[in-house]
């Protein structure tokens, strides 16, 4: 039998302090838990604060701003760690995928001195007595690599963008991750690659989950069908203005999103062919010269989610700098990234796909900033 002195300090102890126990644990039928614990000696090692400024195990919901102001105590509930355990098995999925096709993993840098998609989300840094800015993609690095002659690098690291918009699927700090391919022939080398390299992991993922019973195992799709390949112009008619050459909002993806998955089965989709005038690429992707009016770019949608994007790289250099000229930016700002196209560039092409929305369309959460265990957007700095 249990010392009552027990049952007092036990009473008064707040919820959340932590306690080391000795005792003896025993088999009970009246223990949810089927074993209970007789302790011989307690020792309180941190009392918790009282009130706690959320419940731990409480039934009743907070809403996500409080849950994000005390981020700590809501990463303690079970089905919140879940996220970040579905997490860190599809990146390791993806690690995996790309090493065992051949890609090398690669860091770098973060902190740059100039940006390469446009100014309007850079944020800027004070560095010394410079100023620099923090990277909103590995863009320029991953072409510079495939110059360096290293053909299949990914990469899996911060990018940093300033969204003014307070959206349920943008965040200023998101893990991209980044991949390039050198000698492609298209496309389509591109989308295959990243397909399959998507099916293996969640494939993956859901049998890892499935046998430790993960929440999260259910809802992640088996991928028996391919990946429609989805013209622009089609999707155009889908949504009921043909020809238009409008780019697709946030609403228009849903809808396609729906389309796809009920005409193709899969809830996996690439939009391809986007035209020139749509798609506002920047210097740094290849012009066709066959069909100037297309770009090889393409997009990838997950639940009608807007995924990845990618597509081949220019690695003629006339033609590289003809293109910052026209974009207002000037070549002599990007000696390092021209060098590596001055003594030899391999055909390339590339993609970036945003962890955090991957995780967000495998878990069915509301809002994308759930998948961060400290998400960073245009109001939060903290925790
Ligand atoms: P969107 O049109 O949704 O704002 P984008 O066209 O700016 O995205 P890209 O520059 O093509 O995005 O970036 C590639 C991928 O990086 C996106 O498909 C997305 O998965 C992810 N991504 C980009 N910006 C963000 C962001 N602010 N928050 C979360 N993920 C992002």
């Amino acid at each position: 039998m249990a010392d009552p002195a027990w049952f007092a300090l036990f009473a008064e102890l707040p919820r959340e302090s932590v306690v080391e126990v000795e005792g003896t644990v025993r088999r009970s039928e009246k223990s949810n838990r089927g074993v209970e614990l007789f302790p011989s000696a307690v020792r309180v090692i941190t009392r918790s604060e009282v009130p706690l400024p959320l419940g731990v195990v409480d039934k009743v919901g907070a809403d996500l701003d409080t849950r994000l102001d005390h981020r700590v105590l809501d990463l303690r509930k079970p089905a919140v760690r879940a996220i970040f355990e579905l997490r860190a098995v599809v990146l390791a999925g993806f690690r995996r995928a790309f090493t065992d096709r051949g890609f090398l993993e690669v860091e770098t840098p973060k902190l740059l001195r100039q940006g390469a998609e446009g100014g309007a989300t850079l944020f800027p840094v004070q560095y010394f007595d410079q100023r620099a800015f923090l990277a909103q993609s590995p863009q320029l690095y991953k072409q510079m690599l495939m110059g360096a002659g290293f053909e299949r690098v990914f990469e899996i690291a911060p990018a940093f963008r300033a969204e003014p918009s307070d959206t349920v699927r943008h965040i200023t700090e998101f893990t991209s991750l980044d991949a390039e391919m050198a000698y492609i022939d298209g496309p389509e080398d591109l989308r295959a690659t990243l397909e399959e390299v998507i099916r293996e992991t969640l494939t993956r993922t859901k049998a890892e989950l499935t046998e430790k019973d993960h929440p999260f195992a259910g809802g992640i799709p088996e991928l028996t069908a391919p990946f429609p390949r989805i013209p622009f112009e089609t999707a155009e008619e889908w949504l009921g203005r043909p020809g238009a050459e409008q780019d697709f909002g946030t609403e228009d993806e849903k809808v396609i999103g729906v389309r796809a998955e009920k005409e193709y089965g899969s809830p996996f989709y690439f939009l391809v062919d986007y035209p020139t005038a749509v798609k506002l690429h920047t210097f740094y992707a290849w012009r066709n010269d066959a069909n100037p009016r297309k770009t090889g770019y393409f997009d990838l949608g997950f639940h009608g989610i807007e995924i990845a994007s990618g597509g081949p790289r220019e690695h003629r250099i006339d033609r590289l700098t003809e293109n910052m000229t026209a974009g207002g930016f000037d070549p002599k700002d990007f000696p390092g990234y021209l060098e590596a196209f001055r003594f030899g560039m391999a055909p390339h092409g590339g993609w970036g796909l945003g962890i955090d929305r991957i995780v967000w369309m495998l878990t069915g959460l509301p809002n994308i900033r759930e998948t961060r265990l400290f998400p960073r957007d245009r109001y939060r700095l903290d925790p």
